[in-house]
């Protein structure tokens, strides 16, 4: 259980004397906040908007998410030709802008989900009041925490072989990871690239045998056990890896493989941690929705895009359920109302 009631500071204070935050006292009252400014945020400000639902959101400190780090989009509809991430969020936060979404800069640090109305905390500075909260803050792939492999993002390194897997056709490619989901890439881009290498750490794959069975029967995919990744080669793009084989054991060996894409397959972080204590996840962060819905276990706190879909991560698909959390909670909105203006008339009697 989190505890609320005063915060201080800490290191933000910049008078002498500390400052703290009376959460019993919230500087504004908002009917829907939104917290997150990818394709699911935006699109849930699009339809809130448009609902008359005045909603405010809070961009993070990512503004535009994970598509503002990619160069061409070429699987979003609407756009034939492909369109430049960024670009393509700048589009999304106008089109929000347009119908009235009050888009803010600052990032959601605490929140009390267990008062009505619901409390948030913004930078540690700001505390709102809020009847229902739609949380977009999306989710973050794993990288192994190379330095060639920050410096090749985008340039042949990618978290994502749905997104970009069509640019390595007939290419040679490695995949890292031992799970289903390394399985699913490694099998999705066997269906485009002429090769692909399975990276392994450990000398066993974690994934389902089914999974297993597959990429083991496949021509195109070669399964390296105990194999782990020392370095990305390659100046402006990739052009290859250096790997150990059997690390720290007497027949360890390094040697390199020639390779145009390296892909990531090692997990994702759902940025849920600053609503978990009230909100619940799955073993791996994240956001548990009730079946069919965008509906959290807080009855007006709506989840939607990566931070609750382990599956897709798609920028359609968060847009897509970013229009659900929007209407779900037009819908909660209404009932709340309802039940206050009851509640008015049966106190009058
Ligand atoms: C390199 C790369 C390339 C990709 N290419 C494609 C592609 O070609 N096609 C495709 O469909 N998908 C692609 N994807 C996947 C796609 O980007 C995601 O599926 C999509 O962005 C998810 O949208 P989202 O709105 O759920 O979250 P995100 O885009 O991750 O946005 C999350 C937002 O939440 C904000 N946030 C986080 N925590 C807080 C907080 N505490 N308070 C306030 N705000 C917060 C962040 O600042 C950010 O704005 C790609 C992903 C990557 C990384």
């Amino acid at each position: 259980m989190v505890e609320f009631g005063t915060l201080n500071f800490g290191s933000l204070d910049t008078s002498s004397q500390k400052k703290e935050l009376d959460l019993n006292n919230p500087s504004e009252h908002l009917k829907l906040v939104i917290v997150g400014s990818g394709p699911a945020g935006y699109t849930a400000g699009i339809y809130a908007a448009r609902a008359n639902l005045n909603p405010v959101l809070y961009t993070g400190m990512e503004m535009g998410g994970q598509l503002t780090t990619t160069t061409i989009v070429e699987n979003y509809p609407g756009y034939p030709d492909g369109v430049e991430g960024p670009v393509m969020m700048e589009e999304f936060k106008r089109q929000a802008e347009k119908f009235g979404t009050d888009v803010r800069f600052g990032e959601v640090t605490r929140v009390d989900f267990g008062r009505r109305p619901f409390i948030l905390v913004i930078d540690e500075e700001k505390v709102i009041s809020a009847d229902a909260v739609i949380i977009a803050t999306g989710a973050s792939a794993k990288y192994l925490g190379l330095e060639s492999e920050q410096r090749l993002r985008g340039a042949g390194v990618s978290a994502c072989a749905t997104c970009d897997g069509f640019f390595y056709k007939d290419k040679v490619v490695a995949v890292v990871g031992g799970g289903d989901t390394a399985c699913e890439e490694a099998l999705y881009l066997a269906g485009l690239a002429k090769k692909v290498y399975m990276l392994v750490r450990k000398p066993y794959m974690r994934a389902s045998k089914i999974m297993q069975r597959r990429v083991l029967d496949h021509p195109k995919i070669e399964v390296l056990f105990e194999t782990e990744t020392l370095d990305i080669l390659g100046d402006k793009k990739v052009e290859g890896i250096k790997v150990v084989y059997r690390r720290g054991k007497p027949d360890e060996k390094v040697y390199e493989i020639p390779i145009d894409g390296f892909f990531l397959a090692i997990g994702h972080k759902p940025n849920s941690d600053v609503f978990k204590p009230w909100i619940e996840t799955d073993e791996n962060g994240f956001i548990k929705t009730k079946c069919k819905s965008t509906k959290t276990n807080v009855e007006g706190v709506f989840a939607a895009g990566d931070v609750q879909d382990p599956f897709y991560r798609q920028a359609v698909t968060a847009a897509a359920s970013g229009a659900m959390a929007a209407k779900e909670a037009e819908l909660y909105l209404q009932e709340l109302e309802e039940k206050e203006r009851e509640e008015k008339q049966l106190e009058q009697i």
